[in-house]
């Protein structure tokens, strides 16, 4: 690091020192946002409009002094907001576009919808979308998303390239025909390809994970500035080589990496040199858009009558707070999963804890909303079906009792099955008289089990669920919310409260 800031600053000095200009010094500022899927601030901080009042002070700024602003997203906004439930994000590009941003990378979020809708929202998209990493149908690139961008500023050529995590099949609902190659192996070849086609500046937007941020930085030297996302992290490293700037999430801080570059006369030649300064804006005293303002607010009213919609009247109290739905049986769970299995007319139903996030109590008698049920389910998460070997159906159960006592998110509820567990024994050991339509499990048979999208990839441990045989997958399943509203609908209400379907021996 010493070493490094050595260097630069003899090179900035030789620079100083009269040696000839190969062009202008260019100021450019960058400014940076990433996981951003909210319309409005929150607490005072955050929201559409006030990443745009940043983005046009900043242009204002910069511009006023002949230098450039590059207005970056690091990925995550179609989802997993309330409105996207209705729109499928088609909100969050329109706000985008009236924003301005100048690229943007691909977040595992974009895929939430599935590939088709992607490539409608790419379409609507009037920024370039980068996703340098993802292949689609064998081949690389995916349908409105560039591999790879050189944008001119000043008499500088600067290269953008998009990594999204090699994670995102797992996180989200990308399916079998999208691809996504190791960051650090791509991210070689592109920059490559952008210095060949005279990339003074290198910057790749990526979204992962930092560790997976530094990893790439060190295996590929010719990226000079990395923009992330994805961690949700406020983050600025910089070791007089290289550069990483990540944002937190939904525009509650805004990153600001300002750059002098320049051409200089080096040992060996021109050589480009560049030096940053950073600024992390809290954007709670920051006065929102007008315009952005005026079109979060339609967007909010749509909202409110989209939401507003009631769906029926509980006869029995209902708590979803965080406690509740992850260590017992619980009314509103046995509601989805209830709903979930008559939907689908599997043998059984189950659904994990952590996918309740209301955090709520509804006393017996209240009117639920359509607001109301996507409060409680907001990851837009669908109900999948498969063919499911009794004693898998068993391990399934045994992770969701596995760490009751953390209060981990995996606690199962359950419809059509019923079961009692132990949480004194050691985990993986827990359950006992398990049945499923009031006959005892049979370990070799096969049952037709719908559960949500997340376990069944394996999600909160669920790893049983692998080794089932999909009837129904998540790119054609429909969302366990509207399963949820539309059985509240055609019951005349929520009519099952607890009714020992889990029970506790310990
Ligand atoms: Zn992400």
């Amino acid at each position: 690091m010493r070493a490094a800031l050595h260097t630069l600053l003899l090179l900035t000095l030789f620079a100083v020192c009269g040696s000839p200009a190969y062009a202008e010094p260019l100021r450019l500022s960058i400014v940076h946002v990433n996981d951003w899927d909210r319309l409005d601030a929150r607490d005072g901080a955050g929201g559409a409009a006030k990443i745009a009042s940043i983005a046009r002070y900043e242009r204002d700024r910069v511009e006023a002094e002949g230098g450039q602003v590059l207005l970056t997203f690091g990925g995550d906004m179609l989802s997993p907001s309330l409105l996207s439930g209705f729109d499928k994000g088609a909100h969050m590009v329109a706000l985008a576009n009236a924003i301005g941003f100048d690229a943007a990378v691909l977040g595992n979020h974009e895929f939430d919808f599935g590939p088709d809708v992607l490539k409608q929202r790419l379409k609507e998209a009037k920024y370039p979308v980068l996703g340098s990493n993802i292949s689609y149908k064998g081949k690389p690139g995916f349908p409105g998303a560039e591999r790879s961008r050189l944008v001119t500023a000043g008499e500088y050529k600067i290269g953008l390239l998009g990594l999204t995590t090699t994670d995102t099949p797992s996180l989200s609902s990308s399916g079998p025909d999208v691809g996504f190659a190791p960051l650090a192996e791509t991210a070689k070849e592109v920059v490559a390809e952008l210095r060949k086609d005279g990339a003074d500046l290198v910057i790749a937007l990526t979204h992962a994970v930092y560790q997976k941020d530094l990893e790439t930085l060190r295996q590929v030297a010719g990226i000079d500035i990395l923009l992330g996302g994805h961690d949700h992290l406020v983050l600025v490293l910089y070791d007089g080589k290289q550069a990483i700037l990540k944002s937190g999430s939904q525009g509650n801080f805004v990153g600001i990496m300002d750059l002098t570059v320049d051409r200089v006369e080096g040992r060996n030649g021109p050589q480009l040199v560049w030096q940053p300064s950073f600024s992390l804006i809290n954007t709670t005293d920051v006065e929102p858009d007008p315009v952005l303002a005026a079109k979060v607010s339609a967007f909010s009213s749509k909202l409110d009558r989209e939401l507003a919609i009631e769906v029926g009247v509980t006869e029995v109290a209902l708590d979803t707070r965080r406690a509740s739905v992850r260590s017992a049986e619980n009314a509103f769970g046995n509601l989805i999963a209830d709903a979930m299995r008559t939907a689908t007319g599997a043998d059984a139903a189950i659904t994990n804890g952590g996918g309740i996030r209301g955090d709520t109590n509804y006393p017996a008698g209240r009117t639920l909303t359509r607001k109301d049920v996507l409060t409680e389910l907001p990851f837009g998460n669908r109900t999948v079906t498969m063919r499911l070997k009794g004693s898998d159906l068993r391990a399934a159960l045994e992770n969701g009792v596995s760490q009751v006592e953390k209060g981990a998110g995996r606690f199962p509820h359950v419809s059509g099955i019923s079961f009692a567990f132990d949480g004194r024994k050691p985990a993986g050991s827990r359950v006992s008289e398990v049945k499923v339509a009031d006959t005892p499990l049979d370990l070799g048979k096969v049952y037709v089990i719908a559960v949500n999208d997340f376990i069944a990839r394996g999600g909160d441990g669920y790893t049983a669920f692998e080794k089932g045989e999909i009837v129904v997958d998540a790119s054609s399943a429909r969302l366990m919310a509207s399963q949820v509203i539309d059985y509240v609908q055609k019951s005349g209400g929520v009519k099952a409260g607890v009714e020992g379907r889990v029970r506790r021996l310990d």
